[in-house]
């Protein structure tokens, strides 16, 4: 059995987390990827207080639509085709322009009064450097939008917001926050600003501008080097879980699994664990990975390291510290409190992001 269970309240909890740091705000909760590998319908629910969701594809906009979320998404690709647009304005969907085609597309086909899509999300290229217009081409688009009875928000996206002290930080601010001012001066003070992902609103906290872009904060996991999950007060809000289903005693220099990466120093307790990369956990993993054991006859935790290589379908782990005592179905926790995902992020060279996303369908899922 493994089983992946998210916490709805914990999503709450960290929601309203973001609305306390960013009191004037609005949040658009980005729920992209299937809400970062949570499901987008187990989070929905939890996020009724944010003011809109944010998604990557039409089709995740649309899934959004059908699952009853009637209040702001905004797609941050934008439209792919004049006929994505049309699909746009049929849902209500915000979009982002971030090129000439999209421009055109907007001009050529104007949605009717009232229509969600009559706010726009201009992408500015500030220094990421993957999309948007350049400071001449927001100008020159925001006047013909504008002109055309669009509604705008000018956003920007940060390259670098993890490391508050990244030289790029302060010259994206400066280049938004200088071609935002000439935009109220020129064209309208109705333009709104959009420039904050997770690391941006807890390390820039006075350029959150009128609207905010939580991801992965929501989901429990520190989006800055320099805090934890734990430090920031996030509750993760998944817990990744599996079970002992043997357990073994190897022999002084006896090796494990594939590879025979692993041999035993000493005569050692060890635990077959079923999980596996076939269900998400990663492959390329470091000697200090570990999980948390839960003895089902005392419920008491124990950290037990990962040893050997992981396989598809299970992992080894070394319970020479529990006792002996110990249950043949007790739980284990891949991640959740302890390890956080942060940490297993950090042992298998990668970011927790990926980690969820990456998930695959094989464990059960389920909600605590
Ligand atoms: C994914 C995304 C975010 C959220 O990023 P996090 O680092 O998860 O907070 C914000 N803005 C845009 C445009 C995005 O694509």
């Amino acid at each position: 059995m493994r089983t992946i269970t998210i916490k709805p309240k914990a999503i709450t909890h960290n929601l309203n987390q973001v609305k306390q740091r960013a009191p004037q705000a609005k949040v658009l909760a980005m729920v992209k990827s299937n809400a970062y590998g949570h499901g987008v319908a187990a989070v929905l629910p939890a996020l009724q207080q944010a003011d809109g969701i944010g998604v990557a594809t039409l089709t995740e906009a649309l899934e959004a639509r059908q699952l009853g979320w009637e209040k702001t998404i905004g797609l941050v690709e934008g439209a792919f085709s004049a006929d994505e647009w049309q699909q746009a304005i049929d849902h209500d969907i915000s979009c982002v322009i971030h090129h000439g085609p999209q421009l055109e597309w907007a001009l050529q086909n104007f949605p009717p009064a009232g229509s969600a899509t009559n706010v726009v999300w201009l992408k500015y290229n500030t220094g990421m450097n993957r999309l948007g217009f350049n400071a001449e081409g927001v100008l020159s688009a925001a006047k013909r939008l504008h002109e055309a009875g669009y509604q705008l928000i000018l956003a920007t996206h940060f390259a670098n917001a993890d490391d508050h002290d990244h030289p790029l930080n302060a010259m994206q601010i400066e280049r938004f926050s200088s071609v935002l001012a000439t935009l109220k001066d020129t064209i309208s003070l109705d333009i709104k600003g959009s420039l904050c992902n997770s690391a941006g609103i807890v390390n820039f906290p006075e350029y959150h501008y009128d609207w905010v872009r939580p991801g992965i904060i929501l989901y429990g996991s520190s989006p800055v080097v320099d805090k934890s999950a734990q430090e920031l007060d996030l509750q993760p809000a998944m817990e990744f879980s599996a079970q002992i289903m043997a357990l073994q005693t190897v022999s002084a220099n006896d090796a494990i699994g594939y590879g025979s990466r692993w041999r035993a120093q000493q005569d050692t307790r060890t635990a077959l664990v079923s999980v596996g990369y076939g269900d998400g956990y990663p492959r390329v993993i470091s000697d200090d990975a570990y999980v948390t054991v839960i003895d089902t006859n005392d419920n008491q935790s124990y950290r037990c390291p990962v040893i050997g290589r992981v396989a598809m379908d299970m992992i080894v782990i070394d319970v020479s510290k529990t006792p002996e005592s110990l249950a043949l179905d007790s739980k284990v926790m891949l991640w959740g409190d302890a390890p956080r995902v942060d940490e297993v992020a950090g042992h298998a060279g990668t970011i927790s992001y990926e980690l969820l996303c990456r998930l695959s369908i094989r464990p059960n899922r389920t909600q605590a």
